[in-house]
């Protein structure tokens, strides 16, 4: 596992081999990241993966939160912000986007998530278009829904490719 890629800011605190929580065989990897953002301070990473039975569970923890819940705000202003900014999610936290009127609320079950804003954007696109599909009796659902996704497109249009 030495040659994980964790980036500039990541250096591997902890890898090993334990017993998977699904399967129960002794093929789960196990590996722990310190990141170090200038940004946003310390976070461990925990990555948890399955060879057996493909298991997959990702955590995130923040070092120096102050002891509540803390907001971070981020605007992104063009496509290398898009592409390049990772978000780091705790299972725990809310993604809002006043801008393209969004709440993401963890659910009881939430996972942790790595992904760029790009990712984000698309995961919400695809999201958008299965809940159409959903309420497809619902005209200002609809409507929300195609505004919602307009939006999205209209603003990141390079970015995304989508013409
Ligand atoms: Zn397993």
């Amino acid at each position: 596992m030495s040659n994980y890629d964790v980036g500039i800011h990541g250096r591997v605190i902890y890898t090993g081999i334990e017993k998977c929580p699904v399967c129960g065989k002794d093929t789960l990897h196990v590996i722990e990241i310190l990141y170090s953002d200038p940004a946003f301070g310390d976070l461990i990473l925990y990555s948890n993966q399955c060879d057996h039975c493909g298991y997959k569970r990702i955590d995130i923890q923040y070092l120096n939160s102050r002891g509540g819940p803390s907001r971070i705000m981020y605007e992104v202003k063009d496509d290398t912000d898009v592409y390049r900014t990772y978000i780091f999610r705790s299972k725990t936290a809310r993604i809002s986007s006043p801008e393209l009127g969004f709440d993401i609320d963890p659910g009881p079950d939430a996972e942790a998530m790595i992904t760029t804003v790009e990712g984000l954007l698309l995961r919400m696109i695809d999201v958008a278009e299965r809940m159409e599909v959903l309420n497809e009796d619902n005209e200002e659902s609809i409507r929300r829904l195609r505004e919602f996704k307009y939006k999205v497109q209209r603003r990141f249009r390079v970015s995304l490719g989508l013409g």
